[in-house]
């Protein structure tokens, strides 16, 4: 009965999320709301195809250790407290093998929001399939509905990342209420994985301060994306393509939702037109050289 109550609460949680089957304003959805450039924010996107993320959208992300986009300028003297495997240096997926350098290749990165559902394992087959490798950004309340889906992901070598435990907008919450919201699920990822995630994303966007703040006690490093396609409101394969291949640069991150049919039928021509271009899909870790830093802010 607790375990219906669960299922029920996650489904109408995501129907109000950032894939809301509803087009109205009360549906908040992540690019909507996550797109108003938050205060907090001190770099904008570099090639935000999103004129809701493009503040300055000359400039655009360097393979660089990222010092120079991060929101917090302190040094990265923070302790790695997070990473249960002791072998692991911060944001660094063991089961990844060497990274990809981005300073020589062309790379981007595919990140996916919300799930999992139980449909990303035919995405994983395709991943698989194309050499793809992704960083997923997972809800607690259905990361314990399917721990085996969540170890599969990241026994594949993809990357996971917290995204709270029913998508709540940190925005509404307590300090103690976003306290429990990130350490619930990160409980449940480390369960499920052996690994706490050193990665975070904050629902619709929005992390007020102590979000920040408690993300960084965490040892997590905040993700935010640069393409938006927009693809919960359009629900069309054809757009999904069109967008994202179309705003497609060297370390574009791109946000997208598995939950959506019409997101998971795209990704396969994505992948194929984006690797037809000479890029290399690798995980947000990857994508930054491994030099992440705790509690602070990347891909505006
Ligand atoms: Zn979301």
């Amino acid at each position: 009965m607790k375990k219906l109550v669960g299922v029920l609460l996650a489904a109408s949680l995501l129907l109000t999320g950032c894939g809301s089957p509803n087009p109205d304003p009360g549906g908040t959805a992540d690019e909507q709301a996550g797109a108003a450039p938050a205060p907090q924010t001190q770099d904008p996107p570099g090639d935000a195809r999103s004129e809701k993320t493009s503040q300055e959208p000359s400039q655009e992300i360097t393979p660089e250790p990222p010092a120079n986009q991060a929101a917090n300028p302190e040094p990265p003297s923070t302790p790695v407290q997070a990473q249960t495997n002791a072998e692991a240096p911060q944001g660094v997926d063991p089961n990844q093998g060497p990274a990809v350098d981005c300073k020589v290749e062309k790379c981007i990165a595919l990140t996916i929001d919300d799930g999992p559902p139980p449909e990303t394992a035919e995405v994983l087959d395709l991943f698989k399939e194309k050499g793809v490798k992704a960083t997923f950004f997972l809800l607690g309340s259905l990361a314990k509905e399917r721990p085996e889906l969540v170890k599969r992901i990241y026994d594949e070598g993809h990357v996971i990342g917290n995204h709270s435990w029913d998508h709540a907008d940190m925005n509404t919450l307590s300090t103690a209420k976003i306290k429990q919201e990130l350490e619930r699920t990160n409980e449940v990822i480390a369960k499920a994985t052996g690994v706490v995630p050193s990665l975070a994303r904050p629902p619709y966007g929005n992390k007020p301060k102590a979000y920040i703040k408690q993300v960084k006690k965490d040892g997590q490093a905040i993700i935010m994306w640069t393409i938006d396609p927009e693809d919960w409101k359009t629900r069309s394969k054809t757009q999904n393509i069109k967008r994202i291949v179309g705003a497609a640069k060297r370390n574009s991150i791109i946000l997208t939702h598995d939950i959506w049919p019409s997101t998971r039928a795209a990704y396969s021509s994505i992948i194929d037109k984006l690797q037809a271009k000479g890029f290399t899909f690798v995980t947000i870790p990857e994508l930054y050289g491994n030099k992440l830093k705790a509690g602070k802010v990347y891909g505006w």
